[in-house]
């Protein structure tokens, strides 16, 4: 089977003086989840290791760098699903750790719950030997005088200027036919403390099933959580590969429609803007969205990195 990675790092109004860091850190991570699966590695270690990237870039609200909640705190939220079996590990309101997808996998691995959440989470990534972090250590300077323009005056996209940026996100599949999506988030900016989106959310930020393909979801997550938009999106999938109008090596068509109709699934019933990354059974990536800009990239068939926002 041939490898295929996708990764992004958030749907909003990116502007244009960050549209060169986007890239560059879509760049990244394709680099290191790439290195892995072009040399046989698995698509868990694959979405892993993109992720991390993802979290540790400023540019990106997931890990350092996140945006700050009403108190002026990070509360980060992370998800990994595997295809072949069905089970995730999400964990939601962390404060401690540098990068929450290293507890997601913990959680899908050697928990036998699927999400934990705050103190408890933290705990048992201690437990499961991940360091924690000071809260502090994961606020950048940007999202500080962002939340200090937002403190004294009304919260407004105005204040946020510059920072626009959002969730991270990865679907691999390996050559054994592995397929796994991962999504890292630190919500939106000055939300209520205790908020949790639809990122660590099986189904709604983050779905995979190895019959049909796996997704990452990003955008305005009070209204993906009413669509259950990443779960919508693989069952358009399926509708497609039922459908038989695509067999595989010309999955293309119907990758890019299952992506474009979960997105207008969001417009229509969800009356919001948001996108999403997929990679179909096949190994086909397709990405859709209706926000400004998505920062996002994949490996082209030729093995070459196409980044974009
Ligand atoms: N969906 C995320 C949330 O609502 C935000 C984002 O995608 O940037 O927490």
């Amino acid at each position: 089977m041939k490898p295929s990675l996708i990764v992004h790092g958030g749907a909003w109004d990116i502007p244009d003086d960050a549209v060169a860091a986007c890239n560059e850190g879509c760049h990244n991570a394709l680099a290191a989840g790439w290195r892995i699966l072009a040399s046989g590695g698995s698509a868990i270690d694959a979405v892993e290791a993109a992720v991390v990237v993802l979290e540790d870039d400023p540019v990106f609200d997931a890990g350092y760098g996140s945006h700050l909640n009403a108190d002026g705190q990070v509360e980060c939220d992370a998800i990994v699903m595997d295809g072949t079996t069905l089970r995730a590990g999400a964990a939601a309101g962390l404060q401690r750790l540098k990068n929450p997808i290293r507890l997601a996998r913990k959680i899908l691995e050697a928990c036998p719950h699927m999400m934990l959440i705050g103190t408890g989470a933290e705990r048992f990534a201690r437990d499961s030997g991940l360091a924690l972090c000071e809260p502090q250590e994961l606020v950048s300077k940007a999202e500080w005088e962002a939340y200090g323009r937002c403190s004294q005056d009304e919260h407004a996209a105005i204040h946020h200027r510059g920072h626009e940026q959002g969730t991270v996100g990865a679907v691999a599949l390996d050559r054994h036919g592995r397929l796994f999506a991962a999504t890292s988030t630190g919500g939106t900016c000055c939300k209520l403390p205790g908020r949790v989106g639809d990122s660590p959310l099986i189904g709604c930020g983050c779905y995979a099933d190895s019959q049909a393909g796996g997704v990452s979801c990003t955008g305005y997550g009070e209204a993906i959580m009413k669509i259950v938009m990443a779960k919508s999106a693989v069952d358009f999938l399926r509708r497609e590969s039922l459908n038989g109008e695509h067999p595989a090596g010309d999955t293309v068509l119907g990758a890019e429609r299952a992506a474009q109709d979960a997105v207008r699934l969001l417009a229509l019933r969800g009356q919001a803007t948001g996108g999403l990354i997929l990679v179909d059974r096949f190994g086909t990536p397709a990405f859709a969205f209706n926000t400004p800009r998505m920062a996002y990239g994949y490996v082209g068939p030729d093995g070459l990195f196409i980044t974009s926002v």
